[in-house]
């Protein structure tokens, strides 16, 4: 669609994108004080070792339960809270009820919680995340945070002293959708991440496109030159698994493992998959 240079719509009649302004702007405003009525659940997707098939623990993930609507996926409301500012209380939020859920977990699993770029901007960002923890009494060892490139962006010095800070604490931090946004080597380099998520795009495409397995070749290189793990996002097949395992990928999450769900049962926490054949290994991805 043709766009000016501000990067607006050059349709200023299409009735079907005034409908969608108008649907937004309701969001908006239904979205205020969503988290107070009680609107917000958290989903927890498993995360686990390709090689070993263990569980090696949840990504937290927030859904809103709209009064008409029904569910609301975070796609569409998650940059209406950020535009807003809801996305403080939504953020605070997501980070309590994760670990309000996590300590009943046994120690080496971790839950790992998405951070909005927006969040960064929050002056004291710092004490409340410290706060919320504390506050749960979960160990700093079961969580991690997920950021983007676009979280450094916009003040590189600052994303640096909080993430250091974080680290300090004793929580870790992966960076989320690798490849897909503004990512650059130097980053990689000059920040404390101790896991890099892959986004699934690059999976999806790996079946037919030589180009993607170039590039998730790449990442694992890098993951390898850093010393940190890998982890491919959007697992649907034991096809895929074998191809991550025979180009070193050690970790993994997608729909093959589960969907996002509930807060785990006794039963789920100590869900193994078998690992992947050898037969699978050998004959995947050439
Ligand atoms: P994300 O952090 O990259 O989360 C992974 C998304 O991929 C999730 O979508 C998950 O359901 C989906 N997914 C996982 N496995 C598969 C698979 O095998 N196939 C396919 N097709 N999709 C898979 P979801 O839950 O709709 O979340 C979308 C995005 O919304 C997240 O992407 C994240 O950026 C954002 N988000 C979700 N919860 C929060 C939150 O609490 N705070 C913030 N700031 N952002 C959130
Ligand atoms: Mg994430
Ligand atoms: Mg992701
Ligand atoms: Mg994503």
């Amino acid at each position: 669609r043709a766009k000016d240079s501000l990067g607006q719509d050059l349709c200023l009649f299409d009735p079907a994108m005034d409908e969608d302004k108008r649907s937004r702007r309701q969001l908006a405003v239904d979205l205020r004080g969503a988290v107070e009525r009680g609107e917000m659940r958290l989903l927890f997707q498993p995360q686990h070792s390709l090689k070993s098939g263990a569980l090696i623990g949840y990504e937290a993930l927030a859904r809103w339960h709209h009064p008409v609507r029904g569910v609301v996926s975070p796609d569409i409301f998650i940059p209406i809270a950020e535009e807003t500012g809801e996305i403080f209380a939504i953020g605070e939020w997501v980070l309590s009820e994760a670990a309000r859920v996590a300590i009943h977990w046994p120690s080496h699993l971790k839950v790992a919680v998405n951070l909005s770029p927006v969040q960064f901007q929050q002056g004291d960002l710092l004490q409340r995340l410290i706060a919320v923890v504390l506050d749960a009494g979960v160990s700093t060892r079961q969580i991690e945070f997920e950021i983007t490139e676009s979280a450094i962006i916009a003040d590189r010095t600052k994303a640096l002293y909080i993430l250091r800070r974080i680290k300090a604490l004793g929580i870790s931090i992966a960076i989320d959708d690798f490849g897909t946004g503004h990512s650059s080597l130097d980053t990689l380099h000059a920040f404390p991440f101790d896991k890099i998520k892959i986004d699934r795009f690059f999976l999806r495409q790996a079946a037919t496109s030589s180009q993607a397995v170039a590039i998730v070749r790449a990442v694992l290189a890098l993951g390898k030159s850093l010393d940190i793990p890998v982890l491919a996002e959007g697992i649907e097949t034991e096809e895929q698994i074998a191809f991550l395992v025979a180009e070193g990928c050690e970790q993994g999450q997608g729909y093959y493992y589960g969907r996002p769900q509930n807060a785990p049962s006794r039963e789920d926490l100590g869900r193994a998959f078998p690992p992947p054949t050898i037969e699978g290994i050998a004959g995947a991805g050439q």
